[in-house]
């Protein structure tokens, strides 16, 4: 399988290539040429699989320069019942990604897909565990180390550290706001003791770690010398990753060829639900994508309306699904790419239009007029509905659930089609989010028992100025590079 560039001015590259590549040189993203096709029959196939198989069957379509035996190793190491054995009542830790049924809702099968059940109760530990194989292998296989910057205001950088932990080859240097993230947060982070986990504590909000990432890898010579890379969402193996989830939880909705589900999606920066793109134009019966969105609605607009408006910093919300809040969604254009018909001029042109205006709008073109082919629909939800939702699916199913699957299934609920299961993806544990919970339900959420006490463990974190040069001199010290 080759790789190209969406905006179809970079040299087509192997999956083993771009497995550590952020953006391609000409500022695209990374696509497939093609997208391999699942018959029903394979399908059928899968069936009685384990989750690691699957994710093997589908990720070996892609990355068909690694060695099938290593890749199957691989799978296998990651996706095991002990890494994700946060599980609630009802769930099989053995599914790594249980259905867990809630009811029917006008003769729609409403579940929950369980994607966050691992080490840091989020779904983003679906593809980072397994990105940090990856890299492992890479790293060992080329000789080469690679020291990960990232900037993180909780749930990425904690994913991203549980994934590298202890990995060979490979360093983190995790930029936080000093103070500014939770109790929880700062514990998960922090309590780490693995030598090659940095935590630095900013003294400045998000926006400066972000901005010392930026400086940082700006200079090329520095970022080549002391070999920095990131493991930002845009990465084309975090996506491809997550594809596994849809086919294993069509698996576990059906019995049978050709059964339709639909999926309700939490959506910030779109590469969740891409991944459900991939699936559905590899030949995966679904019907419905739904993407949800929070008062951050850059994405609801443009599904609804056809118009792109990315938002500037001071129309971008602070919400109780924290997760969620996006000025501009960065995998959106890999959608696009499709959507256009893969033509990369007009990617390229569109993209330069949104760079200079902020907005995108094909609402009176073709192409809009047939997005609906796609399978997408959409909605937003409010902080309000956040809370009416987790307190509703208490009362009526005694499940708890964390704000942002609250988005999903709110806006779900909008979109449900008889007979057509819906699956409404669990993207965090409520454990992280106690705020919204007590303010819901009037208690604390349930802790999985891995978590007890965490906040009492010793803590590892530097504090650092928000001054990028310092920071370039740490990383120099500790890499020795
Ligand atoms: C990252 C995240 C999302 C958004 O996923 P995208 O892939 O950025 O659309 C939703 N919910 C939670 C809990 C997340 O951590």
């Amino acid at each position: 399988m080759r790789y190209q560039s969406t905006r179809g001015h970079a040299e087509q590259r192997t999956f083993s290539e771009i497995l550590l590549a952020g953006l391609a040189p000409d500022g695209g993203l990374y696509m497939p040429v093609e997208y391999p096709q699942i018959s029903a029959d394979d399908l059928e196939s899968w069936r009685g699989l384990s989750y690691a198989d699957v994710a093997f069957e589908v990720l070996s379509r892609f990355a068909d320069d690694i060695p099938t035996e290593t890749l199957r190793t691989l799978t296998r190491e990651t996706y095991t019942a002990e890494r994700y054995s946060n599980v609630r009542a009802g769930e099989n830790a053995a599914d790594i990604t249980p259905l867990l049924p809630l009811g029917d809702e006008n003769g729609t099968p409403l579940s929950i897909l369980a994607l966050s059940n691992g080490p840091t109760l989020a779904f983003k530990d679906m593809a980072m565990q397994l990105l940090g194989a990856l890299f492992e292998y890479a790293l060992a296989r080329d000789g080469s180390e690679l020291n990960i910057l990232g900037a993180t205001s909780g749930d990425t950088g904690s994913a991203a550290e549980y994934a590298m932990r202890g990995r060979r080859g490979i360093r983190v240097f995790m930029l936080s706001p000093n103070g500014k993230m939770s109790a929880f947060q700062r514990a998960q982070m922090f309590s780490l003791d693995d030598p090659n986990i940095v935590n630095l504590a900013v003294e400045g909000v998000f926006d400066d770690c972000q901005a010392i990432v930026k400086a940082v890898s700006s200079d090329l010579d520095y970022k080549a010398h002391q070999k920095i890379g990131t493991v930002n969402s845009i990465n084309w193996a975090r996506v491809v990753a997550q594809v596994a989830y849809y086919f294993h939880g069509w698996l576990l909705a059906t019995d049978g060829p050709g059964q339709k589900v639909s999926f309700a999606v939490p959506s910030g920066n779109f590469g969740n639900v891409c991944a459900g793109h991939i699936a559905r134009m590899m030949g995966l019966p679904i019907e419905n994508l739904v993407v949800a969105t929070n008062e951050n609605d850059v994405l609801d607009e443009f599904f609804r309306t056809g118009v792109y408006r990315v938002r500037a910093a001071a129309e971008t919300h602070h919400t109780s699904s924290p997760s969620m809040d996006i000025s501009k969604a960065s995998n959106f254009e890999r959608f696009l790419f499709d959507l256009l018909g893969r033509d990369t001029e007009r990617v390229a042109e569109v993209f330069r239009e949104i760079d200079e205006t902020g907005v995108l709008d094909l609402s009176g073109m073709p192409e809009f007029a047939r997005i609906h082919e796609f399978g997408f629909v959409s909605g937003r939800s409010t902080h309000a509905d956040r809370v009416a939702t987790i307190r509703e699916v208490s009362e009526t199913y005694g499940v708890v659930i964390d704000p942002h699957t609250a988005d999903g299934i709110h806006v779900a609920r909008q979109h449900l089609s008889p007979g057509i299961p819906m699956l409404a993806l669990e993207t965090a544990l409520p454990a992280k989010f106690a705020e919204i919970i007590r303010e819901a339900l009037g208690r604390d959420p349930e802790r999985p028992a891995s978590f007890e006490g965490i906040e009492d463990l010793p803590q590892r974190v530097e504090v650092v100025p928000a001054d990028y040069m310092q920071i370039k001199e740490l990383i120099a010290a500790r890499t020795g590079l």
